[in-house]
């Protein structure tokens, strides 16, 4: 636990002289503490140390086969470390866009939005929703038949419709998107995750500064 601002210093000192403690106030950002992975002989991540900050986003950027994926599947607890530690996860409830959509290819944008939901979305929200990142045309159709951009779409916003997701994991979620259409997107993902902390792989520097993301090169 850290207790770094003054503020926080005063409140406590004028609680206790009340005789009240107020409850534990921490930082959980996601700490990498000298962590390596291999897979077999191939050293992919090699004492790698890096902070996430909670609240805020981070972009990972790197060349190909670097470990970017692996790193993310790491924080999901998809693959384990062979050495080193990571705190902070505790409290982090994820949502994933992963680097493929991973849809249900024969439910419709809203079986699979719905498929991540426990609390009840009426297809006029989710149409609204749709609406905002430009996709029409989906509708009754099984997402084999969409384009590969509304796909993709339809893999962020189910993403972001996670109930009560504090942590949004994306592998270049905006890949193959054409230019006007990823800022439509970029600009709806940095609303949707305002106060959310958000990691996100990205070879392109110009979407990490249109997500306002702290740069993280691997
Ligand atoms: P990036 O996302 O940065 O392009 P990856 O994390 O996907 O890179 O992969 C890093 C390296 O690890 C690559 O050489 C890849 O072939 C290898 N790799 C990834 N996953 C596995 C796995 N499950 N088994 C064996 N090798 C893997
Ligand atoms: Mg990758």
């Amino acid at each position: 636990y850290h207790f770094p601002t003054p503020h926080y210093h005063r409140s406590l000192a004028a609680s206790r002289r009340h005789g009240n403690v107020p409850k534990m106030v921490h930082y959980m950002n996601i700490t990498l503490n000298n962590i390596s992975k291999s897979f077999g002989s191939l050293s992919v991540l090699k004492n790698l140390s890096l902070c996430f900050e909670e609240h805020k986003t981070s972009c990972i950027m790197g060349p190909s086969g670097c470990g970017k994926t692996t790193l993310l599947h790491i924080l999901l607890g998809l693959h384990s470390i062979d050495s080193g530690e990571i705190s902070g996860l505790e409290d982090k409830r994820p949502a994933v866009v992963f680097q493929e959509n991973r849809l249900f290819e024969q439910q419709d944008a809203f079986t699979n939005i719905r498929a991540v939901c426990k609390r009840p979305l009426s297809n006029e929200l989710l149409a609204a929703e749709f609406d905002k990142i430009g996709l029409t045309d989906y509708n009754g159709k099984p997402v084999a038949e969409l384009s590969g951009g509304m796909k993709r779409r339809v893999a962020i916003l189910r993403a972001l419709m996670v109930d009560d997701a504090n942590l949004i994991l994306m592998d270049e979620p905006f890949k193959g998107l054409d230019e006007a259409l990823k800022l439509q997107v970029m600009q709806y993902v940095k609303e949707k995750t305002q106060g959310k902390t958000v990691i996100f792989v990205t070879h392109d520097k110009d979407e990490s500064e249109a997500l306002g993301a702290k740069l993280i090169l691997l």
